[in-house]
Formats: C-alpha cells, structure tokens, sequence
C-alpha cells in the first residue's frame, strides 16, 4: 500500500517511509491511499489483541519493508491488555490505561517505537526522536523507546508547568532517554523543537525524527484496541458497540472512526473535548475555526486547533456529511468535577478528568444500544486533582509506581536554540 498526502503536493511514499517521515513533504498528513475493507470472517480464531491488531494493520503494511515483523511488532508493542470493564446499563469502560506510562499513548509510542527500531538496525547513527511535551506524549514516548539500540530520545518540558508527578516521571527513564526543564512555555518548547525538525544542516550531522500525533506510526496502531472491543463485543451480544471518546488532537477518535471504515463492527462514535469546544462548534454548525487553547483540568486535550481534522476531512470531503455523521460535546472544568464525584459514587472508582468529559457527554445524551467510553489515562496520574473531589487516595498501577520509585534527573535550559543544537550535538 502507499500512502498520500492529505494536501495531494507530495510522492506517494510507502508505510516505512511515512512513518519516519512524520509530516509529508508538503506540509499535509500521509493517508492511505485507499482504505482496505475487512470483513468479520477476517478476524476468525483471532482473539487477543496483537492477533487482531496484526490483522487489521496487514494490509497496510502491504509490499512494506516491515511486512514481515509485523507480527512480531504487535506482540512486542501490545504486551498489555486494553479491558472492557461493564458497568451495568449497556455501559462500559474501555481501559487504556494499562501500559508503562498509565496512558492511551503508550499504545502507539510503542508500536511506533518497535517500528523505527527495526528501520534503524544497522545504521550508523542514532537517532533522535525530540518531542515537545505538556505531560502525557514526552511519557509515553520516553517509555517506548527507553532502552532501544541505536534510539534516544530528548523531550522538553516547560518548566514548573508539567504537574510534579509527571516531571518526575520524565526525569527517571534515563540510559538512552534526557529530559530538559526549559524556561518557557509548552510553545516554546515546540518551537524550539520544530525549528531543530526543519534545520537540514543540523540533521546531515544528527539524524531527528518526531513522534507526535500526526504519526501514521502511532495513528494506525490505535485502530486495535477498538477493533478488539468491538468484536468482542459483537462475537457475545451480536451487536454493534458505541464508542464515546475523549478528544484534543483528535488521534484516538480518529483511529475508531478508521477502524469502522474498513468494517469493524462500530456504532456510533461520540466526541468529548474540554471547554476548547472548536469541534463542538463545527459539528452543531458552526465554521471549522482554529483557536488558542484554553487550559483546561483535562489538559492533555487542551488543544485549540486539533491536527488531525485535516485527516477527518479527507475521510468525508462532503462537509456536509461530515457533520451528519458525528456528534460533539463540550464539558467544562466544573462539570468534569462533578462528573468524577458522580462516577465515584456511584460506582466507588476513580477516572481521570479526560475520561470524565466523555462519560458526562454520554449521560447527557441518554443515547441507545450499548456504549464503550475510552478511560485515556489512569485517575492516578491526576491525583491532584481527582483525589481532593472523591476523598480517598488513588494508588498508582504498578508500572507508574515502579517508575514514580525510581530516582528522576532532568536539565534546566534556556529556551535557546544554540543550546537545544549544543545538547544535540554533545553525546
Ligand atoms: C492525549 C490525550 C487525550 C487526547 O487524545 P487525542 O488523540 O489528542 O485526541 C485524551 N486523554 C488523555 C489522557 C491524553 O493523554
């Protein structure tokens, strides 16, 4: 299969390609260039989720260079489960949170990072993913690539601005993962790494690779969790299964609306943001208008400008279907609180301010048939915030604490060019 830019100025190029590339060379997103579509007899006698994933994923990795290990690389990526807990009523969590970093992204950080360890065997040079961070992305990358021959990794950070908990978290990979604390804001910190992205004169000498959500590397892998809920789902109760989900650049809910085009068994697909309500906007409507974030409890969605609309649009180029064929719901901070105390007492656990716009977005929709909400992150990565709403400590899954135990080093920087090039260049 090859793949396409969404602005249709660039080569096609083939998976391993784009997956290195990041952006397409004309500043668009690589797309397939034309969806597979599977059937459920495709699925026959897979049941786990790198045997499924290994499935979906088949066709597009077609005539590839990394066709043959792609068996391999979701065995060694998905090596945690993704669980469907039912919560009565035709409600379930589907629980991504599970991995190294107690976050969705851990799913594709890892298959993306097993994917550049293979096409990076055998050269000279390491390379270099850099990655600016609000918190979750620099973790789950970090994770992913901890400890891969001939990969580091370097994630900025705006200092005092990341909670503490996840500042530590950056710090204490170490080996072939650094972090730096800069001076500055989160845009600092992407400029800085952007600017180090498109600097060719820098990279003949240090070879750099992104790995933000745009990646076709981390999107498409993120079809498997969905695509195994729901035929779980359907293989039970002969059903097609909802899925609501919480959303900022839109990669996740992407993925879902993906997986239900080449022919998973998916209902409806519900969007939940924060008080950035851009897509809210469009679907009810209104123009598709890019803003500045807001900041937002559920921080890891305070995105004002979500990067993989364009995806969306290529997917339905009939705007008009497009909007038919989603709903979206804004959520406050307010309500998220009252959301998380609802949840804990009505069920007696925590979920994290992300998970809870999409379970508040469900409830106030009163919708039929049977609904999965994505849980993107674990309660215990925000325990600041949600362990003062449900009066009670929320205990870290046991890869968080084993990490959170361990000792956490990151350097303060300037947020300076010819310093971030001298830190590049020094080891
Ligand atoms: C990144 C993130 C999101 C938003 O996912 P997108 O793919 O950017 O829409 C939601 N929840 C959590 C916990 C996240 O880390």
């Amino acid at each position: 299969m090859r793949f396409v830019s969404t602005r249709g100025d660039a080569a096609p190029a083939t998976l391993s390609e784009a997956i290195a590339a990041g952006l397409a060379p004309d500043g668009g997103l690589y797309v397939p260039e034309q969806l597979p579509v599977l059937a459920l007899a495709d699925f026959e006698g897979r049941q786990s989720l790198p045997q499924i994933a290994a499935r979906l994923l088949r066709p597009f990795f077609e005539g590839d260079a990394l066709a043959a290990e792609l068996d391999a690389i979701c065995e060694e990526a998905f090596d945690f489960p993704a669980p469907l807990r039912d919560l009565g009523d035709g409600t379930f969590l589907l629980e991504l949170f599970h991995g190294p970093t107690a976050a969705f992204k851990d799913f594709g950080a890892r298959f993306l990072a097993a994917c550049l360890a293979r096409l990076r065997s055998g050269s000279e040079k390491p390379l270099t993913i850099l990655v600016a961070t609000s918190g979750d992305t620099g973790a789950a990358v970090g994770g992913a690539f901890h400890g891969m021959p001939n990969l580091r990794v370097l994630i900025l950070y705006p200092d005092g601005r990341v909670s503490p908990r996840q500042a530590h978290q950056l710090g204490a990979f170490g080996d072939n993962v650094r972090a730096l604390r800069v001076a500055g804001s989160f845009d600092d910190c992407q400029a800085l790494v952007k600017r180090a992205l498109n600097d060719a004169e820098l990279q003949s000498r240090v070879p750099l690779s992104s790995a933000n959500s745009i990646s076709l590397g981390r999107l498409l892998p993120q079809m498997s969790y969905y695509a195994k809920a729901a035929l779980d789902h359907f293989r039970a109760h002969g059903e097609k299964l909802n899925f609501a989900i919480p959303t900022g650049n839109l990669g996740n809910a992407l993925a879902c609306i993906l997986a239900r085009k080449i022919g998973l068994p998916i209902g409806e697909v519900l969007l939940a943001t924060n008080a950035n309500d851009v897509l809210p906007r469009f679907f009810d409507g209104g123009d598709y208008v890019p803003q500045a974030s807001t900041a937002t409890l559920a921080n890891a969605m305070d995105v004002g400008a979500p990067s993989n609309f364009e995806r969306l649009r290529w997917l339905y180029p009939d705007e008009d279907a497009l909007r038919t064929s989603f709903r979206a719901i804004s959520v406050d901070d307010a309500t998220i609180q009252d959301t998380i105390q609802e949840v804990w007492d009505r069920h007696l656990f925590a979920i994290c301010p992300h998970t809870a716009t999409a379970i508040f977005a469900l409830d106030s929709l009163a919708l039929d048939g049977s609904w999965a909400v994505a849980a993107t992150a674990h309660p215990a990565k925000f325990e600041s915030i949600v362990e003062p709403l449900v009066g009670a400590k929320v205990a870290p899954p046991p890869a968080l604490a084993e990490l959170l135990a361990r000792p956490s080093h990151t350097d303060p920087v300037p947020a300076d060019y010819a310093v971030l090039v001298e830190v590049l260049e020094g080891d």
